[in-house]
C-alpha cells in the first residue's frame, strides 16, 4: 500500500544568541537566532521524515510557526509519491492557493512558511534518494529542473527555453564538477569576526583567526556609526593584511545619498563589496547607488522577497553579486528560478547564510548551481558563520576557508532531538533560565 503524510508539526525553537551580541548589526542589535520549525511524518516502513524551517530572529518566531501550521491541511492525508514526484505541481499549488496568496502575494511569512514546507519536502526526496540534495538536484535532467520553476512574471526576462538552453550547455561538465566539489570544496567567506556589537580586540583577533584558518574572505557590518566604522576597516584591514578581500554589510541602515555618502568615505579600504546598502524592495535604489559607487559593487538577497524583486534587480544592472537565502523565498523550486536568472545575467551568486541553519541548508543550492547553473565558481563564496552547527545531525564542515560537499542524504536540516528541547520557547529549560527579552522602547 502506498504511504500517506500523517502529520505536519511545527515548533518554535529559539537560541539566546542575544546574550553574546553575536548576530549583531546596524539594524538587528539584539539577534535570538531561532527557527520556526516543521517536521512532516509519513507512514511509510522507510521512517524518513522531512525537517526544514524559517528563520528568523526571535519575537514573531511564534508567528511564523503558526503560518507554516496553517499549510497541515494541503499535506497530511495525501498520497507521499504523489507529492514528490511533483514537487513543481505542490510548489504551485501553495504558492498560488487563492486564499493564502492575499496574505502576500509571494512575500512575508506566508511565504517564508511555504519555504519551510517546501524544503522539508525536498529534504524527505533527498533522504528516500539516499542523497545529498545538492547531488540530488544534479542528477535532474535539465526538463526536470525547468519542470521545477514557476516562470509566471519571470518571462520577459527568462523564458522556459532559455532556462533549458542554459542548463543542457552545462550538462556535459557535470561529473567532472562533482568531482572536483568532492575533492576540493566550495569556497567560504567568514562573517563572525565583523559582527558591530564585539569590541575592537575581539575583531582584531577573529580577523587573524580567520586568516589563519584559510579564509580569504571576511565580512564587517558597518552602518551605525561612520568613525567607527573607519577605525573598524583599520583594524581589519591591518589584521589581515592586503591580500583578503574584506566586504561590508550595512543591512538596509542607509537612505540612497547617504548610502553613497558613506561608502565613498570607507572606499579607501577597499570594500570587496558593499551589502543591504538600502531597503531590499528598493531596486531603483540600488541601481542609483551601484551606479554611483562604481567600481565598488553592491550585493544584496538576503531580504529580497521572491523570484520578481530579483528579476528587476538582475535587468536593471542594479547588483554585481545576488545574495540568495535558502529559507525566505518559497524554497529550493523559486531558488532554482533565481540560480537561472542570475546565471542568465551572468552575475556571481554568494549565498547568505547568517542565521541557524542558513550555512547547512545554502551550500546545497551554491554547489547545485556550480555543477549544473552557472558552471563557476570564480568570485563566488558562501557566506560561513561560525556558531550553531552543534545543533544540526549533519552539519557543515569547513577546511582551509572551504565547505566540504555534504555526504549525507538530505538537505542537511534536521536539527538535534535534544536542541529542539532545550531551545523550546518559552517552555524548554534553557529559557526558563533566561528572561523573555523584553521589546523595544
Ligand atoms: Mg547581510
Amino acid at each position: 500500500m502506498s504511504s500517506r503524510f500523517v502529520s505536519l508539526d511545527t515548533s518554535d525553537v529559539r537560541f539566546p544568541t542575544s546574550a553574546e551580541l553575536d548576530g549583531s548589526d546596524a539594524m538587528n542589535p539584539d539577534p535570538d537566532y531561532s527557527a520556526a520549525y516543521v517536521v512532516l511524518r509519513t507512514d511509510d516502513v522507510d521512517g524518513h521524515e522531512g525537517h526544514g524551517f524559517a528563520f528568523t530572529i526571535g519575537r514573531g518566531n511564534e508567528v511564523q510557526s503558526a503560518a507554516i501550521a496553517a499549510l497541515r491541511p494541503y499535506l497530511v492525508g495525501r498520497q507521499v509519491k504523489d507529492v514528490l514526484d511533483d514537487l513543481g505541481g505542490a510548489w504551485r499549488e501553495l504558492v498560488h492557493d487563492s486564499q493564502l496568496r492575499w496574505l502576500g502575494p509571494e512575500k512575508g511569512v506566508m511565504h517564508m512558511a511555504i519555504s519551510a514546507v517546501v524544503n522539508a519536502l525536498w529534504d524527505l526526496k533527498a533522504k528516500r534518494a539516499g542523497l545529498p540534495l545538492w547531488r540530488l538536484l544534479a542528477s535532474m535532467s535539465p526538463e526536470e529542473l525547468v519542470g521545477l520553476v514557476d516562470f509566471r512574471y519571470l518571462t520577459d526576462a527568462l523564458t522556459p527555453d532559455e532556462a533549458l538552453a542554459l542548463l543542457r550547455q552545462q550538462a556535459g561538465g557535470r561529473d567532472e564538477r562533482i568531482a572536483r566539489l568532492e575533492k576540493n570544496g566550495y569556497p567560504a567567506y567568514a562573517t563572525s569576526p565583523g559582527w558591530l556589537g564585539y569590541s575592537d580586540d575581539k575583531l582584531r583577533r577573529l580577523c587573524r583567526e580567520a586568516v589563519a584558518d584559510g579564509f580569504t574572505q571576511i565580512k564587517l557590518k558597518v552602518g551605525a556609526d561612520l568613525d567607527a566604522d573607519m577605525r573598524r576597516m583599520r583594524i581589519a584591514r591591518e589584521a589581515c593584511g592586503p591580500d583578503i578581500r574584506i566586504a561590508i554589510d550595512a543591512n538596509q541602515r542607509w537612505d540612497v545619498g547617504p548610502a553613497v555618502d558613506w561608502i565613498t568615505a570607507l572606499a579607501p579600504f577597499e570594500p570587496w563589496w558593499v551589502e543591504e546598502p538600502t531597503s531590499p524592495d528598493d531596486v531603483l535604489g540600488h541601481a542609483e547607488i551601484s551606479r554611483r559607487v562604481a567600481p565598488i559593487p553592491v550585493a544584496t538577497g538576503e531580504h529580497v522577497q521572491n523570484r520578481v524583486v530579483f528579476k528587476q534587480l538582475l535587468q536593471l544592472g542594479a547588483v554585481s553579486f545576488l545574495q540568495i537565502d535558502a529559507a525566505r523565498v518559497a524554497g529550493v523550486n523559486e531558488n532554482v528560478a533565481i540560480l537561472l536568472l542570475a546565471a542568465k545575467f551572468g552575475v556571481p551568486v554568494c549565498p547568505h547564510a547568517g542565521g541557524v541553519g542558513l550555512c547547512e541548508l545554502v551550500q546545497h543550492l551554491a554547489m547545485f548551481d556550480f555543477v549544473a547553473v552557472s558552471g563557476s565558481m570564480d568570485d563566488r563564496v558562501i557566506e560561513y558563520v561560525d556558531h550553531l552547527h552543534e545543533h544540526f545531525v549533519d552539519p557543515v564542515r569547513i577546511r582551509t576557508g572551504r565547505y566540504l560537499a555534504p555526504q549525507a542524504p538530505g538537505f542537511s536540516s534536521t536539527m538535534r532531538p535534544e536542541s529542539r528541547t532545550r531551545f523550546a520557547y518559552p517552555d524548554g529549560p534553557v529559557w526558563q533560565q533566561h528572561r523573555t527579552p523584553p521589546p523595544h522602547p
